[in-house]
């Protein structure tokens, strides 16, 4: 498979934190794609991972609500609108592993977008299922848990924070002294 070298990217590397640009072809390297991150997904025991967090700044995201094999869903270039109610709930994220905080999110959403093969989708959900397309469309404007979560929370974090700058540097130590690009 054309994408077996894709891993997931950890905070702080400045992929997650670039706005994303629209899918314009559904081909078969966008299925690869989606299939690769689904197993990076189930992997790392997550349920669900967007593109940035495999270094693409694609806005495409994976996501599967139940474990089961045949509730994989794959959303391209999605939209979510009609927000309605709110709800605290826990989050955590493959690209920030060991932090976990309380996180405020619209309760029930409608989705526009596209499956991997191009064709429309339409979709409103509540609950958790919204709380993931959330938590992952985040991921596809470069916001992160960290952006949403209270002070306290991210003054809890601070060490694991830390540990993940330290490491950041160490296997990235030229990145650090260019600013503004990026390499791909
Ligand atoms: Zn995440």
């Amino acid at each position: 498979m054309a994408f077996e070298d894709l891993k997931i990217i950890l905070w702080p590397d400045p992929r997650l934190r670039k706005m994303s640009v629209e899918v314009e072809h559904f081909d078969q390297n966008l299925r690869d794609l989606s299939l690769r991150m689904l197993e990076l997904m189930r992997e790392s025991k997550g349920v669900g991972l967007a593109a940035p967090q495999v270094g693409l700044n694609i806005r495409m995201f994976v996501m599967n609500p139940t474990g089961q094999p045949g509730d994989d869903r794959v959303y391209v270039n999605p939209v979510l609108t009609d927000a309605t109610g709110e709800e605290a709930g826990e989050e955590g994220c493959l690209s920030l592993p060991q932090i976990n905080a309380e996180i405020l999110r619209d309760r029930t959403l409608h989705m526009e977008g596209k499956n991997v093969e191009g064709q429309p989708i339409s979709e409103t959900e509540s609950g958790y299922i919204a709380r993931v397309w959330q938590h992952e469309f985040d991921h596809l404007n470069g916001t992160l848990i960290l952006d949403r979560m209270g002070e306290q929370a991210r003054m809890s974090h601070r060490k694991t924070l830390r540990d993940l700058e330290e490491r950041y540097e160490l296997e990235h130590p030229k990145k650090l002294v260019k600013t503004t690009k990026t390499k791909r």
